[in-house]
């Protein structure tokens, strides 16, 4: 029989994987229950540290995921990854990557990995990770890392919603600094050269320090009092842990900062931000898809008047709208 909300959210705080997984399949479908899993939840939330880890495909980031919660058990941190992946329509196939990325860890009960997909719901992945970071904070996680493919907006802005963001580069890889283009630069707080045993790694650390430098120098001089945040740079090499202890060391400076500078609240309120947004969008985008049904008298007279050229369509559209916001 169903457990209640209520019955999942127990069992999540006795520890229970399996009510764990529960939870996040109802955030990953977009579960009508949803609303009652955040609200039941929320409260017991807001402890954990949330770590985003973002960058190109192939940079190493499942690997350097798997070192740094190697790195922060050995710390006696428990450790929770989502894996997120724009690309993966379905996280059918992501149980093979799963069990990849368990290597090591499969023991141990301080570790939970999960990838996640979007499956039932619209907003796509920057909808349901923040929702399921919550599940993860609730579940008493030290740490919570978010790792994404630094490929599109949604994702950068998902990394960008943690606590302290990680930007993954690598060198020999067409790629390197050109990841400044997708806008995932200006959101790390660390960055992680990976690959540091492969050539060009001096190289690509080179050009990224050049790059930050011209940034720093462009910036208007902070006259808040704060001592502004300059990204550390720390080479890796993921596969065989070296470099590891560097980049937990600077998550923790990174998290001084945050809470000297009390920008870590500021970031905390940007992320509520981001929630309220993604949730209103995915209310307005499911009353829209319930409308596309085709039974909506005033969609239907709406559509006949852009049709025949007596409205423009983003008239029609703001009609649409308030008519929503009334009902
Ligand atoms: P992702 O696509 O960014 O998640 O990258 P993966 O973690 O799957 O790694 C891509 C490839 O790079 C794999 O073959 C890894 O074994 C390899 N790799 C990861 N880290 C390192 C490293 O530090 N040095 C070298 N030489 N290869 C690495």
């Amino acid at each position: 029989m169903a457990q209640t909300v209520e019955e999942l959210v127990e069992g999540l705080e006795r520890g229970e994987r399996r009510a764990l997984a529960r939870l996040l399949t109802l955030v990953e479908d977009g579960a009508e229950r949803l609303r009652e899993v955040v609200a039941t939840l929320y409260p017991r939330t807001g402890n954990a540290r949330v770590i985003g880890i973002t960058g190109s495909p192939g940079v190493g980031k499942s690997t350097l995921t798997n070192a740094i919660a190697t790195a922060l058990r050995a710390a006696d941190r428990s450790v929770a990854i989502l894996a997120v992946d724009p690309s993966s329509p379905f996280s059918g196939g992501a149980l093979l990557g799963d069990r990849v990325r368990m290597q090591g860890h499969h023991a141990d009960p301080n570790v939970f990995i999960r990838s996640m997909a979007s499956r039932g719901h619209l907003g796509g992945l920057s909808f349901a990770s923040p929702q399921a970071v919550l599940v993860l904070d609730a579940a008493g996680f030290d740490d919570v890392i978010v790792e994404t493919v630094g490929v599109g907006q949604s994702e950068v802005e998902v990394a960008a919603t943690a606590d302290t963001t990680v930007v993954a580069l690598a060198p020999g890889m067409g790629d390197g600094i050109q990841a400044a283009k997708a806008g995932i630069l200006e959101v790390a707080d660390v960055f992680v050269i990976n690959k540091a045993d492969a050539t060009g790694a001096g190289k690509l650390e080179s050009e990224l320090r050049g790059m930050l430098e011209m940034g720093h120098a462009l910036e208007d001089p902070d006259t808040s009092g704060v001592s502004p945040w300059w990204p550390p740079i720390v080479r890796t090499v993921a596969v065989r842990g070296e470099g590891l202890d560097e980049v937990v060391a600077a998550f923790g400076a990174h998290a001084d900062w945050l809470a000297d500078s009390g920008r870590g609240a500021r970031r905390r309120r940007d992320r509520a931000l981001h929630l309220i947004r993604e949730i209103a969008l995915e209310q307005v985008r499911l009353r829209f898809a319930r409308i596309d049904a085709g039974d909506d008298p005033l969609l239907d007279k709406l559509a006949d008047q852009v049709a025949r050229r007596d409205l423009d369509p983003y008239a029609a559209a703001d009609e649409l709208l308030e008519a929503l916001d009334g009902g």
